[in-house]
């Protein structure tokens, strides 16, 4: 067979680091011809390119994405899952899925992402506090590995290398298809409580003690305030609505999901984008402003609540020609004073842009790469022209590695190969995994090649 591929200049999400590979667009049968016309650069799997740094991108290689469709997904109905093609996407998935009664066991705050990249990132959600994290979910993959064979792991079958997939970024195979379990809902909408806190404190005590009582949980947070609204914030806690919530009109579509596209940024924006100083604060600002103090019980839609900016496409393109790094990371419980002080630096430094998520994490889950650790884990976009930005993130991830911090592999675009090793405490038992199925080095990333994970 000939294999057919294209030269393309490709980048994540956050639009900074491009590097150009060698793509196709693949059927699972066909993958391991594809795999085999690969050079020394190696093979990568790319979903649909929301991780925010290099980790869907390979330099010099080649990058194969896989075709998939939700409606050749299997429902089983009565065991609570589905199995889906790693290339089907959330959003499609979601379309077949909520109209019989359910709803993905983790989402996150865009559901433009596959099922492949869903593992690959062992990805987290609002309810990460109580049901963990997508690999949590899964009971069974079909992962493809350099020699071309095709095995089936799962927790119980093969648990070593079914956990170094899960959060394994793609270097231990391909990921074909997946089997995991939904959440069932009566209903496709959440009943949502907000509070808004005038500072970080307010928010850390109100999150530590009532966020178990909630399936789902998130706050924003405002990285601009200074002084005694240092963090002020505004935090959404919700559940599926029951049936019986409902009056017997909206009953009657009670499973109705229509998620709505409302406009897309043009190609074409300044080269110094629209997010800056002032329209941050005032973004900000009103933002707080028009949430109520206090609100118990408001009904919201599954786009609404879980993937509000997907009603603009192309967003990105919003932070000009240079685009913006997401900054995440996770602090173990017990380091509320360094996550203060992390924010306190953020906010005198205002870089941050109005897009910052606080979330408190569950229990960790047994794959060795997985980023959610008990504790805390902050989210704050940044333009990556900002003036002095280098130098903040440098002192932060200090701070995040002193404190037993870790960053994300999947937001990540720009710390080192230290911090990497210092937040993952396994990372040699995952090369170890890792290197056993894949002598040749088959599998490789720029993401992978800058903090040395192969
Ligand atoms: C607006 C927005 C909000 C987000 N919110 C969250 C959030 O709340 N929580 C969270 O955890 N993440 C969040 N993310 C990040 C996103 O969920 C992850 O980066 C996810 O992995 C992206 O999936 P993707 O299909 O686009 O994969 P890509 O970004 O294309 O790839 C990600 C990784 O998956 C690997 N991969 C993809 N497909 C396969 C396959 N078939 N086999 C093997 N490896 C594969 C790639 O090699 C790569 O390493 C968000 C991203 C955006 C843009």
């Amino acid at each position: 067979m000939e294999t057919d591929f294209t030269t393309s200049r490709l980048t994540g999400w956050g639009r900074t680091s491009p590097s150009s590979a060698r793509t196709a667009e693949v059927s699972r049968g066909d993958v391991s011809e594809f795999i085999k016309d690969s050079n020394r650069r190696g093979v990568l799997m790319r979903g649909l390119g929301r991780s925010y740094g290099d980790a869907a991108q390979n330099a010099g290689g080649v990058v194969l994405t896989l075709k998939g469709s939700a409606h050749e997904a299997v429902l089983d109905v009565d065991a609570g899952t589905v199995t889906a093609g790693a290339g089907v996407s959330l959003h499609d998935l979601l379309k077949v899925i909520v109209p019989r009664g359910f709803f993905v066991p983790v989402t996150p705050g865009t559901r433009f992402v596959t099922v492949g990249g869903a593992v690959a990132s062992d990805i987290h959600g609002k309810n990460h506090h109580v049901e963990g994290s997508f690999g949590n979910h899964v009971r069974r993959l079909t992962l493809m590995l350099a020699d071309g064979t095709i095995h089936e792991v799962g927790p119980d079958q093969n648990p070593s290398l079914f956990w170094a997939t899960v959060g394994g970024m793609g270097l231990t195979g391909v990921i074909l298809d997946v089997t995991f379990s939904l959440i069932p809902i009566e209903t496709s909408l959440c009943t949502v409580n907000t509070i808004r806190c005038r500072n970080i404190d307010v928010l850390i005590e109100e999150m530590s003690h009532g966020d178990d009582d909630h399936r789902y949980s998130v706050a924003w947070a405002d990285l601009l305030a200074t002084g005694s609204r240092l963090g002020r914030s505004v935090l959404w806690r919700g559940d599926h609505t029951k049936l019986a919530e409902l009056s017997s009109k909206d009953a009657a579509q009670a499973l109705r999901y229509e998620p709505r596209h409302l406009a897309s940024v043009p190609p074409i924006v300044p080269s110094f984008g629209f997010v800056n100083k002032l329209s941050s604060s005032l973004f900000n600002e009103l933002w707080f402003r028009k949430e109520p103090r206090r609100k118990e019980g408001g009904h919201k839609s599954i786009p609404s609540y879980f993937h509000p900016l997907d009603a603009i496409g192309s967003w990105n393109r919003l932070y000009g020609a240079g685009g913006f790094l997401q900054y995440q990371f996770a602090l173990p419980f017990g380091r509320e004073d360094e996550l203060r002080q992390i924010i306190e630096k953020v906010a005198v430094s205002k870089t941050a842009s109005p897009l910052v998520v606080l979330k408190r994490f569950g229990a960790s889950n047994p794959a060795p790469l997985s980023f959610p650790m008990p504790g805390w884990t902050l989210t704050v976009d940044i333009p990556a022209r900002a003036e002095g930005l280098g130098s903040l993130l440098h002192i932060i991830d200090e701070m995040v590695m002193q404190s037993g911090g870790r960053h994300y592999l999947a937001k990540d675009a720009h710390t080192t190969p230290l911090a990497i090793r210092q937040g993952y405490p396994r990372l040699d038992e995952w090369i170890q995994i890792q290197r056993s199925v894949d002598p040749d080095r088959r599998w490789q990333s720029d993401l992978a090649r800058r903090l040395e994970l192969i």
